[in-house]
């Protein structure tokens, strides 16, 4: 019994069995990969193994590395106080809520850490979620319908997609950051669908730009759409005060029907939480299956964001000290001649080779001098703007920064 399951596990005696998985062309796309990387020569830069927490610094095999591959951007992953609040959380609930919460799985920490999320963005109310990316799935996937249109940056992150897809909607993409575009295929289309949910990112994640938010509230106002924004990497790092995009660009947050956010990044933890009206909150909370089906958030990750946030309030400093350092490397390796495309200097900033091999070899080298960035490669972004992508922290030194951009230089001039 052992040995047939085993063959048909691996399908090593059943090659061509349409249920064996070496059929399927993702392990085909896997095995390409492979080998085309075992033919140039380069290591995988992937799944790198990190000890203990990764912030400005990781230690990869054993070794202290200066790190720009973690969304730690203020250094509140691993803060003693966001660590205690966790194990006091757990302490009192355990370590799981052990159901879906409208059964028997809420807790008042659940509250606390939505009233907490609600009030960066002067809403009703907020609703969290397990996980970030499921957040964007079901509540797309929910909210949108066969009648409905969905309209997203072209660069919008996948959870998204998955969840436009998931909908039923019909979807289009307009061109990066491109209002005009985006007007066009509003007056185009809007008067076919019932609804029309326009959705951007506050920074996008591969090239640390930001979109038009005016912009896009006027458009949305007057084709009379929803807009939702993807605050994943915006909480924390725009506005003086870190409370996102909102704050960047002097809007008033109830402009914005739904605002997303992830738990992921400045929260310390996991998982994602959507903002917005009464109604809005009170519908996802009962229907939206991503959260009624599945498992309440574990205490420990709801204490560990609420102190997140409470720290986040208390010490602006760390959000004045990301934008530094951000900008910092985003104007120096402009200046040494990098193209850092339409990055704005906050947190995320690509340094852009346009060849997949070419960004590969770079993070494998900076890692052999004790830097670790991951490139991004085809098909996450196209070929021609593959790149390698640094998260900053609010704990870079500038000399860490010039040491990298050395670095950098230095591999330039070798190759
Ligand atoms: N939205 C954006 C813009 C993201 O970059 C990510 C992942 N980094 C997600 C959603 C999903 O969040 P999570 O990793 O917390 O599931």
């Amino acid at each position: 019994r052992k040995a047939s399951s085993g063959s048909l596990m691996t399908g090593a005696s059943t090659p061509n069995r349409r249920t064996d998985f070496c059929q399927h062309p993702g392990w085909q796309q896997l095995n390409i990969m492979r080998e085309s990387a075992q033919k140039l020569g380069v290591e995988d830069p992937f799944f790198r193994v990190h000890e203990g927490c990764s912030g400005a610094t990781a230690i990869i095999d054993g070794r202290e590395c200066i790190n720009f591959a973690s969304y730690n951007y203020l250094g509140l992953s691993g803060d003693p106080r966001v660590i205690a609040a966790a194990q006091q959380a757990a302490a009192k609930y355990g370590t799981s809520v052990s159901a879906s919460r409208m059964v028997s799985g809420e807790r008042p920490i659940h509250r606390e850490l939505e009233q907490a999320l609600a009030q960066v963005y002067q809403a009703d109310d907020a609703l969290a979620f397990v996980s970030g990316h499921a957040t964007n799935v079901t509540v797309i996937g929910y909210l949108m319908g066969s009648r409905d249109l969905v309209l997203h940056d072209e660069y919008i992150h996948n959870s998204s997609l998955m969840g436009s897809q998931l909908s039923g909607a019909r979807r289009m993409a307009f061109r990066h950051n491109d209002l005009n575009h985006l007007e066009k295929l509003l007056q185009q289309n809007r008067h076919q669908f019932e609804r029309v949910l326009i959705v951007v990112e506050g920074l996008y994640s591969m090239d640390g730009d930001a979109p038009d938010l005016a912009g896009l509230i006027e458009l949305k106002e007057t084709h009379e759409c929803w807009l939702m924004v993807d605050e994943a990497h915006a909480l924390g790092v725009l506005g003086e005060k870190g409370l996102g995009s909102h704050e960047h660009a002097g809007i008033d947050p109830n402009r914005v029907d739904i605002w997303m956010g992830t738990l992921s990044k400045n929260l310390s933890g996991c998982g994602g939480y959507i903002a917005g009206c009464q109604p809005l909150i009170d519908m996802l909370r009962h229907f939206a299956p991503g959260f009624l089906y599945s498992v309440g958030m574990p205490a420990s990750v709801a204490a560990a964001a609420i102190e997140s946030l409470r720290i986040m309030h208390a010490e602006p400093e760390r959000v004045r000290a990301l934008q530094k350092n951000s900008e910092y490397l985003a104007v120096q390796a402009k200046a040494a001649g990098f193209d850092v495309g339409e990055s704005i200097g906050r947190a995320v900033v690509p340094v852009i080779s346009g060849s997949s091999l070419v960004a590969t070899r770079q993070s494998v080298e900076l890692l052999k001098q004790g830097i670790n960035v991951q490139p991004i490669l085809y098909p996450a972004v196209p070929e021609k703007s593959a790149r390698l992508r640094f998260f900053v922290c609010s704990e870079h030194t500038e000399a860490q920064i010039d040491f990298t951009l050395e670095a950098l230089l230095l591999q330039r001039k070798a190759s």
